[in-house]
Parts: C-alpha cells; sequence; structure tokens
C-alpha cells in the first residue's frame, strides 16, 4: 500500500503549470522576472481581492517584507499568535522587534479578541498584529479588525494556510493593512516554494506600498544607471519559472478547496462518534479551505495522541501534533505571553493533524479512519 502524505504536491492534471513554463522556456523568461511573475500577481490580487500582490520567495519574506511595510523597526512590539509555526514569528526577529504572543479561543483556535484587547493595553504603542487563520480556519477577523482600529495599529493576516478560505463573505488575506500567503510544497496550492504579499490600503497608498516591497525584494536597488544602494535589500523575488507553476495551479484552487473541505467531512463523519473525538470548528457561515483536518482528544480518553499518530506511522500514513506554541519554544522563551486560559497549549497537547493530501481517495480516508477507529475498539 502507498505511504498517505499530511499534505504534498499536486498539480493538475492538465499540465497547466507546464504550459506556462515551457511559455517561459520558449521566451527565454528563465529568470528574473517576466510575464508569468506579473500575471501570477494579478491573478491572485484579483481571486481574494486585494488591490495590489507581490510574488516574493517565500510566506515567511511576505510577512518580513509587510512588517517593513508596517515601518516596524529595532525595539517595537508586534504582537503575534501564540498558536502558530514558527515562521510567523520569525521576521520579527529579524528586524530586532519584540514579539509578543496571545494565546487561541476554543471559537477559532486562533488569536483571542479578548487577550489581544489585553495585550494592546499592556503595550499601547504596538506596531503590528499577526493574526493567523490556522489550518485554513479563519481567525475572528470582525472582532481583531475593531479593536485594532480602535488602537490605530497595523494588521497584517498571516495567511499563509488560508488561501480559499472566506471569511463572512470576504477572502482571509483582505482584512487587514496586508495579507502573506505561502505556496510551499505542503499548502493548498504551491510553486515548490513561494509567497505573495497582497496590500488591502486605498489604491494609491497600496500602489505605493507594493513598489517599496518589490524594491526592497530586487535588493534595494535605486533607478540609475550603475548600481546604487540607499537602503539595505533583500533577494525575495518570486523567479518567472515558479509563478508558472503558480498560475497553473491558480486554475485548480477551487478544485483543492473542495477537496480539503470533503475531506474534513469524511473525518467527521466516519470517526465523529468514537468517544472523545472533537473536530476543529467550522462555521457554517464561512468557507474553510480546511487545509489539514484536526481533531482533538477529550484529556480522559484512554487513547492518546501520540498512540493515534504511531499507530498510523505503523500503517505508513502521515500525522502530526498541533503546531507547538511560541512561548513554549527555547527561541522565544523571556518574550511576554497574554494567557487567555492556557488554550493554545491545550490543543498542542490534545491535537492531532490527520492526513489531508488532496491526492487521497475514498479508500485511502477509510484506511485511515479504520486504524484510528481499531485504536478505540481495543
Ligand atoms: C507555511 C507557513 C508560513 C511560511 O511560509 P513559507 O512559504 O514556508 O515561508 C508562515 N506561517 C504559517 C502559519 C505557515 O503555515
Amino acid at each position: 500500500m502507498a505511504h498517505i502524505f499530511l499534505a504534498s504536491p499536486h498539480m493538475s492534471e492538465e499540465g497547466f503549470e507546464q504550459e506556462y513554463i515551457k511559455e517561459a522556456f520558449d521566451t527565454n523568461w528563465i529568470a528574473p522576472l517576466g510575464k508569468n511573475v506579473n500575471e501570477f500577481e494579478k491573478e491572485l490580487a484579483s481571486y481574494v481581492g486585494a488591490v495590489d500582490a507581490a510574488a516574493l520567495s517565500s510566506g515567511t519574506s511576505a510577512i518580513h517584507l509587510a512588517l517593513k511595510a508596517a515601518g516596524v523597526g529595532q525595539g517595537d512590539v508586534v504582537i503575534c499568535q501564540d498558536l502558530t509555526f514558527s515562521a510567523t514569528v520569525n521576521p520579527v526577529a529579524y528586524e530586532k522587534a519584540i514579539p509578543v504572543f496571545v494565546d487561541s479561543d476554543y471559537e477559532t483556535w486562533n488569536m483571542s479578541p479578548e487577550a489581544l484587547e489585553e495585550a494592546l493595553k499592556k503595550y499601547p504603542g504596538a506596531k503590528a498584529v499577526i493574526p493567523v487563520h490556522l489550518y485554513g480556519n479563519p481567525a475572528n477577523m470582525d472582532e481583531i479588525m475593531k479593536i485594532c482600529q480602535a488602537h490605530g495599529v497595523t494588521v497584517i493576516e498571516d495567511a499563509a494556510e488560508s488561501l480559499g478560505t472566506v471569511y463572512h463573505g470576504k477572502y482571509t488575506g483582505t482584512f487587514g493593512e496586508y495579507g502573506a500567503f505561502s505556496f510551499n510544497g505542503n499548502k493548498i496550492i504551491t510553486t515548490s516554494g513561494g509567497g505573495m504579499l497582497v496590500c488591502n490600503a486605498e489604491e494609491e497608498k497600496a500602489k505605493e506600498r507594493m513598489a517599496k516591497v518589490r524594491f526592497w525584494a530586487t535588493q534595494a536597488r535605486e533607478p540609475a544607471r550603475h548600481y546604487e544602494h540607499k537602503e539595505i535589500g533583500y533577494n525575495y523575488r518570486m523567479s518567472n519559472i515558479l509563478a508558472g507553476i503558480g498560475r497553473g495551479q491558480m486554475k485548480v484552487l477551487e478544485q483543492r478547496v473542495e477537496k480539503k473541505r470533503s475531506i474534513f467531512a469524511y473525518y467527521q463523519e466516519h470517526l465523529g462518534a468514537l468517544e472523545g473525538i472533537f473536530f476543529m470548528p467550522v462555521h457554517e457561515d464561512e468557507r474553510a479551505n480546511c487545509w489539514l483536518s484536526v481533531m482533538l482528544i477529550a484529556e480522559d480518553c484512554p487513547v492518546k495522541p501520540l498512540d493515534v499518530m504511531l499507530a498510523l506511522e505503523q500503517g505508513d500514513i502521515e500525522s502530526r501534533p498541533v503546531w507547538k506554541p511560541m512561548h513554549l519554544q527555547p527561541v522565544f522563551a523571556g518574550c511576554d505571553y497574554i494567557d487567555h486560559g492556557g488554550v493554545a497549549e491545550d490543543l498542542f497537547n490534545r491535537g492531532v493533524c490527520l492526513p489531508s493530501d488532496t491526492k487521497m481517495t475514498e479508500a485511502d480516508l477509510e484506511r485511515v479512519c479504520g486504524i484510528v477507529r481499531s485504536l478505540w475498539e481495543k
């Protein structure tokens, strides 16, 4: 039996990606920029409804340049979601700014608006807030935006996992001033590696900001015949070849969202009746992209998350714990943390990310469910 991945690259059956790559080869537009980059930016911006988008080398670089565009520098406080991947926070450290971690709530598993309010009272000079839409599940953006607007603080959405997620009629990544997407190999669509920063300010301001982002991303070269530099730059642009993959992947994004959602529905239907199992909260009035299907196991359940992961591993099936909260990471020891009842830590302790690969067949899903169910039947 074949190995089942947690989430792996899934190119279109039609070969759209290769057509765009071929065009780049035929015109020798291999690098640096070119038509695929420009079109990929336009296509993503128009899909999510953002004013402007810049294709970059990773989601991490997108967050980094959003912080710079927001004017974050040495010693500034940036309020970050505690329950996330370290890539949300590392760029804060690149700029020698100070991350403050905010706990999640059980309603969304993302940043708790109440804890955020508390954080902003404690750090009224905070320069930016980074909520995350973990596993494709939207954060409570209605409340988060209200609070951040009242405090005049810039919101950068880490939408790396949530491309295609719709929250109250709008795509995630378009609520804050900036939204960052990732096309890493395990994300819902991939360019093998890459990212996109979108800006949602009013048109003129957004264009200006994003021109600056593209400038930083191409080594901060001043407009001169020779190489003139007044600022530190980065080599963060996406190549024209990878943007070709991205354009092909955009054509199957909706299909991928539907498949991810059907995987989640399958797990709910076939595992939901097991004693002490809960699933991530997916709300009726939202369309979560269900990037990963995550289940929680009650504390008093005799089956532990590790038992599930080990049993799946025995069956050549990949699964993983929920992200380990940032305030528990040795690298961020000493950073402040606003607690909301230890929700992030509880989710880390009790969660299992189930395989959510869009290439899975119904037989694959039944193989996963069969192994999980067998642990409850012992
Ligand atoms: C994947 C991911 C990132 C980083 O994206 P890269 O493209 O891998 O740099 C950032 N935040 C979260 C929550 C992610 O899952």
